[in-house]
């Protein structure tokens, strides 16, 4: 089951025109939309089932800087700052706050690479420090390992995905935006090279820009074009528990667990060495660009074959505008949470910390994310399609980016001064 996101107040009819039309009412999308109708761009947002259905209300809430490759920090940077302002921009409460996240180390090896990190990103300045075996027993008690140290950044923090990003969706319809559910983006329609405007399931809108934020689907909207994303799914299941005492109120990331405090007093919680990876047909054709990765994270991964290939094999590949497209075929993707990792992030983490062991699971979901060879994600303009600029692919770490990611979109779309530097985001790096 998916967590149940703040409803939005979307619109029922769509324009037949506007300036920017953004594909995908996730975080990206929707704080693209909030800050072209702050400068006030007319706007229209395309969302396939519900605005937040997908990875944006389903993930852990992190946002963080720590262990962040060294060229994704300055948009993590620009981020928090984002995040600060957050609920007075949006009018709403987020969950936001700022108690720090812990990276354990529990080998030499571990350090060693927590120290590399550190050096990477020293001209940075985040406040990033190495953390003795004592520190993390004073910050988190009652724990009965002995760590080798750990990794803090007390600037980093959280929001709640399912407050967060239905937030960003109402200040944007406050501010002029219009936002449509249930309304696939099936192509894009062009003219003399450039892009005119989008097709959907109800028609045909007339825009100057379109921005791709269409998370896990981009792949596939791209691939209609013949355009290259490599892209390939992965399943993170997730669990909540009720209200109660925990050792901190710093999310915490162990080897086999991570868990944090939530909003309303219970934690989230999953098995943070393990994901579900459905076999898909892209594993046969871009699966050798992932080979480092696939190396150095192999024990990871929970292969599984069935279902996905099937379902997966069964949407279409190629479609026109005047077909149902596989985003009608799907309206939102609501994978199952795997009860093994359930069930492992708990016993890891309760053999860490024996406060877990009272600890009543209320809830358990899963969500499927994009996930780049690089783990960057995508963002930019696409040769050869003048008006589309690119905004996916982020592996798994782009709640914490979101605001900032959406506002880079916005910018590059409209030709402002971009918020950070969009170089290492470049689709050309996969050539
Ligand atoms: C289990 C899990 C844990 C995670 N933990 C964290 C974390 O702690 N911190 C962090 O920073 N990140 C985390 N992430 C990653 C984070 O959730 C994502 O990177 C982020 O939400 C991506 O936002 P998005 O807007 O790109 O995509 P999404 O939220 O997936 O939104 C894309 C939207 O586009 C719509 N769409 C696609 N194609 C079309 C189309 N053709 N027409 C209309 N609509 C379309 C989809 O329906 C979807 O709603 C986690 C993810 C998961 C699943």
């Amino acid at each position: 089951m998916a967590p149940i996101v703040t409803p939005v107040q979307t619109h029922a009819d769509v324009p037949s025109k506007t300036t920017v039309a953004i594909i995908g009412g996730g975080i990206v999308g929707l704080s693209a939309a909030l800050t072209l109708a702050e400068r006030g761009v007319p706007v229209v947002v395309f969302e396939k089932g519900r605005v937040v259905g997908e990875q944006s209300s389903r993930n852990l809430g992190w946002i963080r800087k720590t262990n962040r490759s060294p060229q994704d920090a300055p948009l993590a940077i620009e981020a928090d700052k984002l995040w600060t302002g957050m609920a007075q921009r949006t009018g709403s409460n987020v969950g936001y706050q700022q108690p720090g996240i812990m990276f354990l180390s529990q080998t030499e090896e571990e350090l060693a690479a927590n120290r590399k990190w550190l050096d990477a990103v020293k001209d940075l300045n985040i406040d990033s420090r190495l953390l003795s075996p004592e520190d993390v027993d004073r910050m988190v008690p009652g724990g009965s390992r002995r760590w080798r140290g750990g990794l803090y950044t007390a600037s980093d923090g959280y929001a709640e995905p399912t407050l967060a990003a239905s937030a960003i969706a109402s200040a944007a319809i406050d501010k002029g935006a219009i936002i449509v559910e249930n309304c696939a983006v099936r192509t894009l329609s062009t003219f003399g090279g450039k892009v005119r405007g989008v097709i959907t399931e109800r028609g045909e809108i007339a825009c100057e820009q379109v921005i791709l934020a269409g998370g896990l689907w981009s792949r596939k909207f791209l691939g209609n074009l013949k355009i290259s994303l490599p892209t390939l799914p992965i399943i993170g299941s997730v669990l909540r528990t009720a209200p109660m005492e925990g050792p901190t109120d710093i999310a915490v990331a162990g080897p086999d667990f991570s868990f944090r405090k939530r909003k309303d007093g219970g934690f989230t919680i999953t098995q943070r060495a393990a994901m579900s990876a459905p076999l898909v047909l892209d594993h046969a054709r871009i699966g050798l660009k992932y080979l480092p990765t696939l190396r150095a994270n192999w024990h990871n991964l929970r292969l599984s074959l069935g279902r996905d290939v099937l379902s997966d094999y069964s949407l279409a590949r190629k479609w026109k505008g005047s077909d149902i497209s596989p985003f009608e075929r799907t309206r939102t993707m609501d994978p199952v949470a795997n009860p093994r990792l359930i069930e492992e992030a708990m016993d890891n983490l309760t053999a860490a910390w024996p406060a877990f062991k009272s600890a009543e699971i209320t809830e358990t979901w899963a969500g499927t994310i994009d996930v780049t060879p690089d783990s960057l994600p995508v963002m930019g303009a696409v040769p050869n399609w003048d008006g589309l600029t690119l905004a996916t692919g982020y592996s798994g770490h782009g709640f914490g980016t979101g605001p900032a990611a959406g506002q880079l979109a916005a910018d590059l779309a409209t030709g402002a001064k971009p918020l950070v530097d969009p170089a290492p985001y470049d689709i050309r790096r996969f050539d």
